[in-house]
């Protein structure tokens, strides 16, 4: 099977850093630790406001903790596990942050405005889009991450870092920094990963941004999309983290999406609709189902029809995308008339639907690229073909 194949390929690297970040510890488990050593517990909560409330990025300036507190800490952990190699903040609607782990592996975190009529810049609508695996063993067929390959997953303290990049470089410009609230507004696990795939991480990292000591970000502004986990999809929604989730689909029938995405030959939509449904009731959120268009691949009116149904069972809002050139794939994106009668369709049977058009602002397209583009060129470079960043066989 496909993805056993690519996962034995890039097997799971185990990544032990020297020192822990911070950015992993909760409020409890850094008390812990700070009255192991000797310190007073209230030493925890503040080592948290300098860390999510003002934001700073070294020792030196938590000016409120004594010397030889900061002396332990800083023998302790480390701050950032991930350092910006590439800041492109290319226009005003986007910015992509390529960071580098300790282990020299390159993530992606992208940033994008969705400008608002009559308002300025610093109103926009800012979601962030975070990686949460190296690469991605899932291999779906139209996907930057899936054709690198999978090295790693993340831990929370690289996943809350990347937010933490994105919000002291938004707080230089904007007035939100001064509230001591996070300045985006939504954050999507929309990048590089599967978040499901990497559960442990996910959970722990939205418990820190939830947390009233950490970014005091709303579950509900934050996105989980994924490729159809359906035991794991069920887990989530007893978990008690009242996220949103999307469901990349792509096929609405088992033939379409098994073609395009291996993963549907382990948890086909017989499980992944009734699990997705679970999902719904437990939480009554309106689901999204990501629908990527690729012509002659999944954007017939029949495929169109199939999906109204779905989404009618799911009570969900479909988001159309067009599918994004990814360098290397054959893929093509649809005619703009071919994607408006898709549309069409499930308009007409009274499902909500989007679609995403606007050049730059879109967010999938947006993750995996840059940094498949950056490892592919340094792989020349250096020549090295046993890089595991070289794309799986098709
Ligand atoms: N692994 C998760 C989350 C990361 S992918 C998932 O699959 O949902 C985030 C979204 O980007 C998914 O909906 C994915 O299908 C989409 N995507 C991937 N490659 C794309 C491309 N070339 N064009 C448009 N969307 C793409
Ligand atoms: Fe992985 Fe999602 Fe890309 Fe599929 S679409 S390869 S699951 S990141």
């Amino acid at each position: 099977m496909e993805i056993l194949k690519n996962a034995c390929k890039f097997p799971l690297v185990k990544f032990a850093p020297q020192k822990p970040s911070l950015f992993g510890e909760t409020l409890d488990s850094l008390k812990e630790q700070v009255v192991a050593a000797g310190h007073q517990p209230f030493r925890a909560k503040q080592v948290m406001e300098w860390l999510y409330k003002k934001r700073v990025d070294s020792w030196d300036k938590m000016t409120n903790l004594p010397k030889d507190f900061r002396a332990w800490l800083d023998e302790t952990y480390i701050l950032y596990p991930t350092a910006p190699v590439i800041d492109k903040r290319s226009d005003d609607v986007t910015q992509k942050l390529l960071l580098e782990l300790e282990d020299k592996s390159l993530i992606e975190t992208v940033l994008i405005r969705a400008p608002q009529k009559g308002v300025g810049q610093e109103d926009s609508r800012k979601t962030v889009c975070v990686s949460i695996q190296v690469g991605c063993a899932y291999g779906c067929k139209f996907c930057a991450s899936g054709l690198a390959g999978f090295k790693r997953n993340l831990m929370a303290a690289e996943v809350v870092s990347q937010l933490m990049h994105i919000c002291r470089r938004e707080d230089a410009h904007t007035q939100r920094a001064k509230e001591e609230i996070a300045s985006f507004d939504n954050i999507v696990f929309m990048g590089m990963g599967e978040p499901l795939a990497n559960y442990e991480t996910l959970v722990q990292t939205i418990k820190i941004l939830n947390a009233d000591w950490g970014l005091n970000f709303g579950a509900r502004r934050i996105t989980v999309s994924t490729s159809g986990l359906a035991p794991q999809i069920m887990k989530l929604a007893e978990e008690g983290v009242a996220v949103r989730l999307a469901i990349s689909l792509h096929g609405a029938t088992n033939e379409v999406r098994s073609q395009i995405m291996p993963i549907n030959k382990k948890y086909p939509l017989e499980e992944l609709i009734p699990a997705a449904k679970a999902f719904q009731q437990r939480h009554g959120r309106m689901l999204t189902l990501e629908f990527i268009l690729i012509q002659d691949v999944n954007d017939s009116l029949e495929q169109a029809h199939e999906l109204a149904k779905i989404a009618k069972e799911l009570h969900a809002h479909v988001n159309c995308i067009p599918y994004n050139k990814v360098e290397g794939l054959e893929w093509v994106r649809p005619s703009v008339r071919r994607q408006d009668a898709f549309v069409d369709v499930l308009r007409k049977a009274n499902v909500s639907t989007t679609i995403r058009r606007e050049k730059g602002h879109d967010i999938n397209a947006a993750c995996g690229q840059l940094r498949l583009k950056t490892e592919r060129s340094m792989a020349e470079a250096e020549a090295k073909p046993s890089s595991p960043f070289v794309a799986p066989e098709s």
